[in-house]
């Protein structure tokens, strides 16, 4: 065992040290090396010693170089030392996280990291934090208290009863809302197609006045951080508008949300102490290891009672039940990467993170701009939205900048016009690294006619 995971610990450090000279998005070569894998199972099992060769030797290649400095394409972040440290010991606990006592310690974490996050946060005292695999998962929970919570003022247990019958629930969404809020949408039963949409403004905001009338069966599903603009819905007039007709107001602000722990970006997301449940990811902007994502439900009992059998809940062992609030029963221990990047961040650190990301990127759309190109968002966080001219360009543009492999940045279409997507959310990014990127950007894109 000893020499094994030296030798794992020994090719994970030769890959992250590679990764500011490797190629961002792997080579075709690579791609094709991977069929080296694709062995016939054999009889006889291989030493592990081989096995960690063969995934290194012909996976490590074949890998997007997401967790080094310059990937910005989707919104995806690396992982920060300690976190990654934390991952590897807790692989080695194997913790089951579903209960204190299957693993007190993934318990506990969970529980201080909640308190943790909801203080930083500046949210309701006694909010609830369910630890999820991403921000999907976090937009389901949220939708499932809510939907506990909206039912039961109606006398209908929909854990017991389900939803056929049931009184119905409206969801108001905004039109820019996540294709994972669609997927969350469908998953717990309200239809992608019956929710109301809202207009939104040339930024992907929910245009307010636009909201239909709100009571007490509505959901209104809202963003904090758009994601091709990085654009807030207004918080402040939404919870408002829900709180006199007694609605609930769901975020989805998978990495929107980050914006309230620095001062000069916390007024972008004003209003979310008010929402009654908010999803958001800690694998992207948190830079912690994939799988990882929060959801925060200010009415505890609706997030416990949506997620346990009516008899289990009312089992008071006086500790945290950590299945009490996720879907998941048996997972592993998240909150051990949660509490340690926060923990080797500390408030200072976690706020000049995300503040130095969205610096990189008003850096790029200077530099983007300053030389002619169009940049189509208000460049309001981490992300930027650039054209090179015709859509047909843009695309060309953005082919070969995956093909020469300083970075990665992935192409969109925003309210009809075609853009190349920077989002800088790893904590590895350096301002060396946007120059070298820009660099990379201008003289790709001059190259294209
Ligand atoms: C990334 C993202 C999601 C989905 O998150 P996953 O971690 O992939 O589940 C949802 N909403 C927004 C705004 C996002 O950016």
């Amino acid at each position: 065992m000893d020499a094994l995971l030296h030798e794992a610990a020994d090719r994970s450090l030769r890959y992250l040290n590679d990764l500011d000279a490797r190629r961002v998005f792997p080579s075709t070569e690579a791609i094709q090396g991977m069929e080296r894998l694709n062995i016939r199972l054999p009889d006889q099992g291989l030493d592990p010693s081989e096995v960690v060769r063969l995934l290194d030797e012909y996976g490590s290649p074949a890998t997007v170089a997401s967790a080094g400095p310059r990937y910005f394409g989707f919104v995806i972040g690396g992982s920060l030392p300690a976190a990654l440290a934390a991952n590897w010991l807790a692989g080695a606990w194997d913790q089951n996280s579903v209960l204190f006592s299957t693993s007190p310690v993934a318990a506990r974490l969970e529980e201080i990291s909640e308190s943790w996050l909801v203080d930083l946060l500046e949210l309701a005292p006694g909010t609830a934090v369910g630890f999820v695999s991403g921000a999907t998962m976090a937009n389901f929970s949220g939708l499932a208290a809510a939907r506990h919570a909206l039912l039961e003022r109606k006398g209908w247990n929909v854990e017991d009863q389900g939803l056929y019958g049931a009184p119905e629930i409206k969801v108001v969404v905004g039109a820019e809302y996540h294709a994972s809020m669609r997927k969350a949408l469908a998953l717990i039963g309200f239809g992608r197609e019956r929710v109301h949409k809202v207009p939104v403004d040339n930024q992907g905001r929910m245009i307010t006045k636009e909201m239909p009338k709100l009571d007490e069966m509505t959901i209104v599903c809202a963003q904090s951080g758009n994601v091709n603009t990085g654009s807030f819905d207004d918080l402040q007039t939404i919870t408002e508008k829900a709180r006199s007709a007694n609605a609930w107001v769901h975020v989805d602000a998978a990495f929107g949300l980050w914006a309230r722990i620095v001062p000069e970006l916390a007024h972008l997301i004003d209003g979310v102490e008010n929402a009654d449940s908010i999803a958001t990811d800690i694998h992207k902007w948190l830079n912690v290891p994939y799988d990882s994502g929060l959801v925060f439900v200010r009415d505890r009992q609706a997030l416990i009672k949506a997620n346990v059998s009516s008899a289990a809940y009312l089992i008071e062992s006086g500790k945290r039940e950590n299945y009490f609030y996720a879907p998941e029963m048996s997972r592993r221990a998240r909150g051990v990467e949660i509490y340690a990047a926060l923990l080797s961040l500390g408030r200072k650190g976690l706020a000049e993170m995300i503040a130095r990301g969205c610096k990189h990127a008003k850096r790029f759309a200077q530099g983007l701009e300053d030389t002619g190109y169009e940049i189509l968002n208000d460049v309001v966080l981490n992300q930027v939205l650039v054209s090179f001219g015709s859509p047909e360009k843009t695309q060309e543009v953005i082919r070969r900048i995956g093909e020469d492999g300083t970075l990665w940045a992935g192409g969109t279409s925003w309210q009809g016009h075609t853009a190349m997507r920077i989002s800088v959310s790893s904590w590895a990014t350096t301002e060396g690294d946007v120059e070298k990127s820009l660099a990379a950007i201008l003289r790709i894109a001059e190259s294209v006619k």
